[in-house]
């Protein structure tokens, strides 16, 4: 099997709108020689123009008290969650969004409702990319080579969810301000996004449920998702069972924090 016949087997296709987290090394493992133009330009030609494809280029320029951070800027700042992130960014008619801490790479029909100025205070929930995902039919997410520790959409359903921290930020013990930083100047941000290590455990539920399937090809397994499954069964979860969206008590600064103040 090649690298395409690969994606046309998890269910890609015309049409659908995709947000995409992935990793090379997964990939490669199993489709070498396979380049990440390559694995870009396949996911192209499948979804077409008449369909959108999202890749999350986040970041993190958030101002400190200590004074050591970086500078957003759009154009030139490197994503840091990924080659295959970045090397889409920098690919043929991809628009990249302006939250210093949280851009997304665009490219396709998402372009005609989202432009490069985008950057809601709220980085990952209301007016974001991922609530036009969630309005627009035929949406996924699609994952290769990862698991729900990067599923950038649980922020979403946190702030949907109202789970109890959605607008308390975690980060303060690495002296991270609530204010993003560009070449523009600085944005105040609300509901900054935490740890998402335990999303894992949403991942768990959805097994073991049956709701998702994971598909394993040697050493790369993927998920492809339907936006509206994980927004209605998200939203239950992340109401009912939100205690267990945080790290184990005394492994993660970020997630004890939160802990504290709230359970
Ligand atoms: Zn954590």
């Amino acid at each position: 099997m090649n690298f395409k016949d690969y994606l046309k087997s998890l269910g890609i296709s015309d049409n659908q709108h995709l947000i995409i987290h992935s990793s090379y090394k997964k990939i490669k493992a199993e489709f070498n020689p396979v380049s990440p133009e390559e694995v870009i330009d396949e996911l192209k030609n499948l979804v077409t123009k008449s369909g959108s494809i999202v890749f999350p280029t986040f970041t993190y320029c958030f101002k400190k008290s200590s004074c050591d951070y970086e500078i957003f800027d759009r154009a030139n700042s490197k994503s840091k969650v990924g080659l295959i992130s970045e090397t889409f960014r920098l690919s043929r008619d991809v628009i990249r969004t302006s939250s210093p801490t949280h851009s997304f790479a665009l490219w396709g029909k998402i372009t005609e409702d989202i432009n490069e100025t985008n950057s809601p205070e709220s980085p990952l929930g209301k007016e974001s990319v991922l609530e036009w995902l969630t309005n627009t039919l035929n949406s996924f997410v699609l994952m290769l080579g990862t698991n729900f520790s990067s599923l950038t959409y649980g922020h979403y359903l946190e702030v949907a969810a109202k789970v109890p921290w959605y607008d308390y930020s975690p980060w303060g013990y690495m002296n991270v301000l609530p204010i993003g930083v560009s070449i523009e100047g600085e944005q105040q941000l609300k509901e900054i996004p935490g740890c998402a290590k335990s999303f894992i455990n949403f991942e768990k539920y959805l097994l073991e449920k049956n709701l998702i399937r994971q598909h394993n090809f040697g050493q790369l397994s993927s998920y492809f998702i339907s936006i509206g499954l994980l927004y209605q069964e998200g939203l239950n979860y992340f109401k009912e069972n939100y205690k267990e969206l945080l790290c184990p008590a005394g492994t993660c600064p970020a997630c004890d924090s939160r802990r504290r103040k709230f359970l």
